[in-house]
């Protein structure tokens, strides 16, 4: 019996390894073709062009974020995929109005102008604007040990620096950022007339970085302005503070909160020919802040997600699930986009297995950051050879996209393109988030580095 065994054994060991090694004999030729395809000709650069000076930042609910939606739109039209369609969401409207205006004006009457942005979701301040001292604090802690006491009546300043000495970027960014989106609420609590926030970056310069902000259930009637003042700004006012603690600051801005529009999430789909019923979605958001052109946030994730299903078409690629590019809209004030297209998809009973989102800027992909289990990831991990050529080389566990989110729980992968992140927040949600700062090479590099995930999963599926 044992005997009998042992040759069929051998047999079949053999056989499986020769499978093994044909079946990555094939991925690394397909992977090869993805990656030279995208470099020698590649259509995200030109898309990305055209979304950054032609149509510009593209905030939810103003007429360039509806023209960007026109437009790729139609350029999902033009890839001959399966269906493309509009889907409706209602998102919010805020505008910035005229340049907000501020300045120092020290105890002797000397002015200097200061670079602010109101944060997204501000309100206005009194057409006058406001003036006030100044409390510099570095943390909820410090401010809530403080008190109403030296706050009321007052600007609170929230001075903490992003930590510099975390290699992946996005970590200090996460460590500073509830000053930015929570700071405004919490001043209230004490009496705070007004909020400035240190701009999430890691450069020192006089370019102020705009993002989202939450009154949280701070009630209408005592929601107080808040904006971003550059770093430069604020190391300036952080030092004249010590030395002049009297000073006054002066800001004005004229933003308003309209009510909700009609947008849309934009999708395009090539049906699986295997499992048609079950879907990989690539994606990046349309929407941007208004103050750049949102060249790497995140038109770059839009045109490299646009340009893995365009990369499949013209390999003749034909994946065995349906995957579906989506633009989402909205996810820079309100992730509306993200949340309607996981509603939708839990509506229609849709099975999603795997999902990837880039939203981290256009820079040289390094890997992943993933969310899913042991097993999904092992799979992954496996892959990691067919990936050296191109220098990829983390498939970390991590966060994965703001818009996919929403997904988890009813996915079985989901997965964030890492591009490095050592130059995204000196530009991120400022006026130098620009189309100059795009590298080609770069920007395509990563959409064929998602495209070989994308061409992976597709080929082993999901655990
Ligand atoms: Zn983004």
């Amino acid at each position: 019996m044992k005997t009998r065994l042992i040759p069929a054994l051998i047999f079949f060991l053999f056989i499986s390894t020769a499978s093994i090694s044909q079946n990555a004999a094939q991925d690394s030729t397909m992977l090869k073709k993805l990656y030279t395809t995208a470099l020698s000709d590649g259509k995200a650069y030109d898309w990305l062009d055209y979304l950054s000076n032609q149509i510009g930042g593209r905030l939810s609910g103003s007429f360039e974020a509806e023209r960007a939606v026109k437009y790729t739109e139609a350029e999902l039209k033009e890839l001959g995929l399966d269906k493309v369609w509009l889907q409706p969401v209602m998102v919010p409207k805020w505008t910035r109005g005229f340049k907000e205006y501020a300045y120092i004006e020290s105890p002797s009457g000397e002015k200097t102008v200061t670079n602010i942005l109101a944060l997204g979701g501000s309100v206005p301040t009194p057409n006058l604007g406001i003036k006030a001292e100044v409390v510099e604090v570095h943390n909820f802690e410090e401010l809530a040990s403080l008190g109403r006491q030296k706050i009321e009546g007052k600007i609170v300043f929230f001075n903490r620096p992003m930590q510099p000495d975390l290699i992946h970027t996005g970590h200090a960014y996460g460590g500073a950022s509830n000053q930015r989106y929570s700071g405004a609420a919490e001043a209230t609590k004490y009496g705070a007339i007004g909020v400035l926030v240190r701009s999430l970056s890691l450069k020192n310069d006089s370019a102020p970085h705009t993002g989202a902000m939450s009154y949280g259930d701070t009630p209408e009637s005592k929601r107080i302005p808040a904006a971003a003042i550059s770093t430069k700004d604020a190391d300036y006012l952080s030092g004249l503070l010590k030395l002049e603690p009297q000073l006054q600051f002066y800001f004005k801005q004229n933003c308003k909160i309209w009510d909700d529009v009609l947008s849309y999430n934009v999708i395009g789909e090539i049906t699986g020919t295997t499992y048609p019923d079950k879907y990989m979605v690539v994606g990046g958001h349309l929407d941007s802040w208004d103050v750049g052109d949102g060249a790497h946030d995140d038109g770059a994730g839009v045109t490299q997600s646009m340009e893995v299903l365009r990369l499949f078409k013209k390999l003749n690629y034909k994946p065995k699930h349906s995957i579906r590019v989506v633009l989402f809209m909205n996810e820079e004030n309100g992730l509306r986009g993200g949340l309607k297209y996981a509603e939708e998809a839990k509506r229609k009973n849709e099975t999603h297995v795997f999902a990837l989102e880039s939203d981290s800027g256009g820079f040289t992909p390094r890997g992943f950051s993933l969310e899913t289990d042991d097993a999904n990831l092992a799979q992954i991990r496996s892959w990691a050879p067919l990936f050296e050529p191109y220098l990829i080389h983390l498939f970390d566990e991590g966060y994965s996209g703001a818009d996919i989110r929403p997904m988890k729980g009813n996915i079985n992968v989901l997965a964030g393109l890492q591009p490095d992140s050592q130059r995204y927040f000196d530009i991120h949600h400022s006026a130098n988030d620009t189309f100059e700062q795009i590298n080609k090479r770069e920007l395509e590099l990563g959409a064929a580095t998602m495209a070989s995930l994308m061409y992976l999963m597709d080929t082993y599926g999901a655990k």
